[in-house]
């Protein structure tokens, strides 16, 4: 039996998007938000200058900006639906966070997460398109996924990221609370402003030293002063008011980049940025052994041998990282421990990789091709905006009664089947994912191809 969430289906959603995008420009339909709380959701609330004091003897009445807020807020709590039963799985974990793979391609060559030969591509046309990420992620987010996190290989070599997330972007009326990027850096000091301005609300951004030299061995690649210039402009669009939260992803291993775990973590000494120190893990091509792991019990004693001071503080339900704070410090750490200590009884996280495949676990090898029947109806080829522009011509045709609900695309039934192979395949997912000794035996996708 398929129970769809009331709401508006997604189809209707893309549907609006492709209406205001026009054929060739692949645009968001309203551009950058100009709304009550300023450009896009990105930018904070802008107190006004001029105070607004209510008459007297009365309670003080909200000024506008904060009488918007407030109807919005009320407004969502009216619209608030059940939890889709697709997006739960049998353990009660309702996944409410989607990271989507937009490239397979990377400008860097980390040591960790792929071999120095690359790794085999997948032909363009078995990636998704970008009408085809758009179309998936409304339909999640008529689903309640609240979260969209945007990784790759490296996302800011997508040509066309920024309309992408300006398309992402304007699923916030429909529930989308936060759109985040997972990036190596080089790139995105040429692009922040426009995410922003499109949306975006977070960035993990990986650097695994504050050695030049060494970035160039870990990386393969030179790049250092790009990467630095990049936090730079976050730390500069934070100053102005840009609502958008900086954590850096620090991948530790034995031999090579320990000596950094102490110069990051006197980053926050001043800066408000949250370091997090990942146990380097094992994937397809990455030359993985234990003795190359620096486990998280052995990262706390190297930091407290320096600063015993340093102390757990309380992090979010869903958060992969244990947080800890060294006072007098402005910024956080964080550990992501998954070899040692797994975290799978809060996963909230489901995973799209680049040629559209849907991972419920990192660490599960079985994955269920979300691509194959969202084309189905196009005879196998990849969705483009001209087909989306049939899609939403069919569709609109159906909704006015012009066509049955059986269309020449079939679209309704469409979401019908996608919904059931994404419930069936979360109702599928393990409590938690293998132990360490069976997971450097156990067959994965490199890292590059899964999306961190
Ligand atoms: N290119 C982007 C980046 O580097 O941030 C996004 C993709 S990358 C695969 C996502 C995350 O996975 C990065 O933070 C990276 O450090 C992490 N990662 C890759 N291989 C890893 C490994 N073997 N162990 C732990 N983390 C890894
Ligand atoms: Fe590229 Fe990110 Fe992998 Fe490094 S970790 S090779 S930057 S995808």
């Amino acid at each position: 039996m398929v129970s769809i969430r009331p709401g508006p289906p997604a189809a209707r959603t893309a549907t609006r998007w492709i209406a205001a995008g026009g054929k060739h420009s692949f645009r968001a339909s309203h551009g950058p938000l100009h709304t009550a709380r300023g450009i896009a959701t990105g930018v904070a609330i802008q107190k006004p200058t001029v105070d607004f004091p209510g008459p007297p003897n009365r309670l003080p009445v909200a000024p506008p900006i904060e009488r918007n807020i407030l109807r919005e807020r009320k407004e969502s709590i009216k619209q608030a639906k059940p939890f889709s039963d697709f997006l739960t799985d049998t353990f009660n974990r309702q996944h409410d966070y989607l990271r989507i793979s937009i490239t397979e391609r990377c400008n860097l060559r980390c040591l960790y997460c792929m071999p120095e030969e690359g790794v085999p591509l997948s032909p363009p046309a078995h990636l998704l398109t970008s009408p085809e990420i758009f179309y998936l992620s409304s339909l999640f987010v008529s689903q309640g996924v609240t979260k969209i996190r945007l990784t790759g290989g490296e996302p800011t070599v997508r040509r066309d990221i920024l309309p992408l997330m300006q398309s992402i972007g304007t699923l916030r009326s429909k529930g989308l609370r936060e759109l985040a990027l997972t990036t190596n850096g080089i790139s995105l000091h040429r692009k922040l402003d426009g995410m922003v301005e499109a949306g975006l609300t977070g960035v993990n951004l990986s650097l695994d030293t504050l050695d030049p030299f060494q970035f160039q061995i870990m990386t393969r690649r030179k790049g250092f002063d790009a990467v630095m210039k990049s936090i730079e402009r976050i730390l500069e669009m934070k100053n102005l008011g840009a609502n958008l939260k900086l954590k850096i992803n620090c991948v530790v291993m034995r031999g090579l980049n320990e000596r950094d775990i102490i110069p990051f973590v006197e980053m926050g000494r001043e800066k408000d940025i949250e370091v997090r120190f990942i146990e380097y893990m094992p994937f397809d091509g990455n030359k993985w052994n234990k003795g190359k792991m620096i486990s998280y019990q052995e990262m706390l004693d190297i930091i407290r041998a320096k600063y015993p001071d340093l102390r757990q503080v309380r992090g979010h339900k869903n958060d992969t990282s244990k947080t800890y704070e060294i006072p007098g410090f402005v910024g956080k750490l964080g550990f992501i421990t998954s070899m040692t200590h797994n975290f799978c009884g809060t996963c909230n996280r489901l995973r799209i990789t680049s040629d559209g495949n849907l991972k419920v676990c990192l660490f599960g090898n079985t994955e269920v091709s979300l691509r194959d029947l969202l084309r189905k109806d196009n005879n196998g080829q990849p969705i483009d905006e001209e087909a989306f522009e049939a899609i939403k011509r069919v569709e609109m045709d159906r909704r006015q009664g012009l066509l049955g609900d059986e269309t020449a695309l079939g679209w309704g039934e469409r979401e019908r089947e996608l919904l059931e192979v994404i419930g069936a395949a979360v109702k599928r997912k393990k409590e938690k994912h293998a132990g360490m000794g069976q997971l450097e035996n156990m067959k994965n996708r490199p890292m590059i191809l899964i999306g961190g």
